[in-house]
């Protein structure tokens, strides 16, 4: 049911699940001895001059009463409801209530029939994240949109995010520029993909490496010296 390549879509956007929530739906999932279900809430966080949405984070998630079995997991409407209840009096805009996630147990991180109807019983106007984990730590995340029609991609990029902790970025700077000698040709032949490309050029000036020490490289890159610019730190 899982065999085939993944090939997660990359969508332009971040897709962030915040540690601690996370941390949350790998405890339930532990102790679920099948499928689990919670609720996510999610911030859109937006370019402020254009206005786009960059990054689509799941901040909390929410234990709801349920009535789960190692093939099913049936969210209570009841219960639901009173957790919108709660997070309103809380001072919390239930719109916000856009993440689906649900444990399989032991059986694989994919879209079953049944998790299609529980997604189109969830539709809200706009767009909802669902997210599919099992006890192995396999994970799908998923993002549909149901206006103006009913559409979705059923695996996209998504990554954990980690609080900042004050001070540890250059902590861990000067100690990687201390003890780290890095044979850089060998990472110049590695092929990597558009995403790493991408990610490793943001990296760069974070690991200490100037445009200076980088011409070179930046021609293999593709990139001008003069984009890199914007992402110096310092
Ligand atoms: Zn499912």
């Amino acid at each position: 049911m899982n065999s085939k390549q993944r090939d997660p879509v990359d969508l332009g956007m971040k897709i962030q699940v915040d540690a601690t929530a996370m941390q949350k739906l790998w405890l339930w999932t532990g102790l679920a001895q099948g499928e689990v279900s919670a609720l996510g809430l999610v911030d859109e966080i937006r370019n402020e001059d254009t206005g786009a949405i960059v990054t689509l984070k799941v901040t909390d998630f929410f234990l709801v009463k349920q009535t789960c079995s190692e093939a099913d997991t049936d969210l209570d409407p009841e219960a639901i409801a009173q957790l919108m209840i709660e997070l309103e009096a809380s001072g919390i805009d239930t719109s916000r209530l856009r993440c689906w996630a649900h444990s399989h147990g032991s059986m694989g991180a994919f879209w079953s029939g049944t998790d299609n109807e529980t997604i189109v019983g969830l539709a809200n106007g706009e767009w909802l994240l669902s997210l599919v984990v099992d006890k192995k730590r396999e994970t799908m995340m998923r993002l549909d949109q149901f206006h103006p029609v009913h559409l979705y991609l059923e695996d996209v990029v998504w990554e954990v995010s980690y609080p900042a902790v004050e001070g540890l970025e250059e902590q861990c700077r000067k100690e990687f520029k201390a003890k780290v000698t890095e044979g850089y040709q060998a990472i110049k032949l590695t092929k990597l993909s558009t995403t790493e490309e991408l990610h490793r050029q943001e990296q760069l000036p974070q690991l200490g490496i100037m445009p200076d020490d980088l011409d070179e490289d930046l021609w293999w890159q593709g990139v001008d010296p003069d984009d890199l610019e914007e992402h110096q730190p310092f």
